[in-house]
């Protein structure tokens, strides 16, 4: 038996009380809404933080909130720690099921159940693919705010439950910026719902701000109601070639001060990235020269219109360089060097990603003293930094050239600990989940981690959702 057959023969010995909760999920809800043993599939044993994969007690299949609803009023009843599970995407392994856990997820529970074009709104079920609302917006001639790299696996409901952000953020904002109502169930099995599409609503305190970002911790998210936007009509795409990232920020307020509200996309890919993306990955070099940083940014207007203030960047000073594209072939190539970054699982053996964000004065100066840090130190790791930086958001990934991950502990501590130095925050928008836990009081005060704990302690005071995620 190896290691991997071992953690899962171990997690199949249900404790008594285990059992009988199982056997009343199974009378409540029907038996295949509660899958176990070999019926689980291997894709419910981990998301994208690919810890060893883990079988939980049970899986949970609830097709209504009804069944979300009865399904965490038994587990409650008996004591029984519930792993949330979206589309499994999360990459800070909140999904990832522990030994003695039941997974509930929220896959079979998809659909889009209205489009309103009056109010401008989506309402949707929260397994609902973000790919799926994404195209239901676009053929009711409306805009999802809401876009990110996993779209086609991630949730909704996992959108909501990350707060996550993306490729859009400097335009539509965050998820929570674009979400009007919710319904979720309480860890007891309660109900909430306030499915509101309007854009003003005070009527006491707004409950559904609390859920979102709350990692599946505080109860589980079963309808989202989405703020649309319009269609952005034409987007002009660029590859702008700066020195340095104070020309990142000069180049940002520029091009929105000539063109207000119209930046789409605004990302800034370091040198050690290109040189990846070109020697490694064989992407073709966009410029003759190197550049201190590329940015791939996109705009809603026509390309002469990005053109004219490309240029006028040149004259200044800011822009070195800059190709705008001319087709949607273009386009995809442009898009090509910052999607890269998904193909390194194919040359590097061990991957540690960081989602943290610095304050734009001090992006600089921190991405500096990281660089050198990790490179002085960690001579054998790959370092590359990128990152949706109008946001502050800095993703910086640290690869294995050969097997050995064995410093990983020692490269997570230099930088979460330099983040905080530079006071930014170790989750920019992948979330805290299991694997940033010993890191979040870098970010958080005492009295702030006191509140949260005291939040959790009132809506889940059995502390069976999601244990040991965030807090
Ligand atoms: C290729 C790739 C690109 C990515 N790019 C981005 C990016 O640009 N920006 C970004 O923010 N993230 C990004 N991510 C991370 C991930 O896609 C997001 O965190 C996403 O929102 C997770 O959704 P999910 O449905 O997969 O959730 P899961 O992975 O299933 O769960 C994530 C967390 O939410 C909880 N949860 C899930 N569903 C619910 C629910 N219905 N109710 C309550 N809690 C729930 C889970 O318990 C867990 O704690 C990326 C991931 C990949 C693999």
């Amino acid at each position: 038996m190896d290691d991997k057959q071992r953690r899962l023969a171990r997690t199949d010995r249900h404790a008594p009380s285990s059992n009988d909760c199982i056997a009343a999920l199974r009378s409540a809800l029907g038996a295949d809404r509660v899958l176990t043993g070999t019926d689980i599939p291997a894709r419910n044993m981990q998301d994208a933080c690919h810890y060893p994969p883990t079988r939980p007690l049970a899986l949970l299949l609830p097709r209504s909130t009804t069944e979300v609803s009865e399904a965490l009023r038994l587990c409650c009843a008996h004591g029984q720690p519930v792993a949330v599970q979206g589309g499994l995407t999360g990459m800070a392994g909140g999904a990832h099921p522990e030994a003695g856990e039941i997974a509930l997820s929220l896959e079979k529970m998809v659909g889009i159940e209205e489009i309103d074009p009056l109010s401008g709104t989506l309402t949707a079920l929260a397994g609902t693919p973000l790919a799926t609302i994404q195209e239901a917006a676009k053929e009711a001639g409306l805009l999802c705010g809401i876009d990110l790299g996993a779209r086609g696996s991630c949730s909704i409901g996992g959108n909501v439950a990350t707060n996550a952000g993306g490729n859009q953020v400097v335009r539509y904002g965050m998820t929570r910026k674009n979400v009007l109502g919710l319904e979720a169930v309480l860890a007891d099995g309660t109900i909430v719902r306030s499915l509101n599409k309007m854009i003003k609503n005070n009527a006491g305190y707004d409950w559904t701000q609390l859920f979102i970002g709350s990692e599946g911790t505080l109860g589980i998210v079963t309808r989202v109601v989405l703020g649309l936007h319009p269609q952005p009509g034409k987007v002009s795409t660029a590859l702008v070639a700066v020195d340095a990232f104070a020309d990142c920020i000069a180049l940002l307020r520029f091009i929105d001060r000539a063109l207000p509200g119209r930046i789409l996309v605004f990302e800034a890919m370091w040198a050690d990235f290109m040189a990846v993306a070109m020697e490694r990955i064989g992407l073709a070099p966009p410029f003759t020269r190197t550049y201190g940083i590329i940015l791939l940014i996109e705009v809603m207007v026509a390309d002469d219109a990005l053109e004219q203030v490309l240029a006028e960047t040149y004259e200044r000073g800011i822009a070195r360089d800059a190709l705008v594209a001319q087709s949607g072939g273009d386009q995809k190539k442009f898009w090509k060097f910052r999607e890269s970054i998904y193909e390194y699982g194919r040359f590097f053996p061990h991957l540690i990603g960081f989602d943290i964000a610095i304050p734009l004065d001090r992006m600089e100066e921190a991405v500096a003293a990281m660089r050198k840090e990790l490179t002085t130190r960690f001579p054998h790791r790959v370092v590359v930094f990128f990152g949706h930086v109008a946001d502050s958001n800095l993703h910086i990934v640290v690869a294995a050239k050969n097997s050995d991950d064995s410093d990983k502990d020692e490269i997570e501590r230099a930088i979460y600990n330099m983040t905080q130095a530079f006071g930014g925050s170790v989750s920019a928008e992948h979330g805290i989940g299991r694997s940033k836990r010993p890191y979040l009081a870098l970010s958080r005060d005492v009295n702030e981690l006191d509140l949260m704990r005291r939040l959790k302690a009132a809506l889940d005071p059995a502390g069976i959702l999601n244990p040991g995620r965030i807090l």
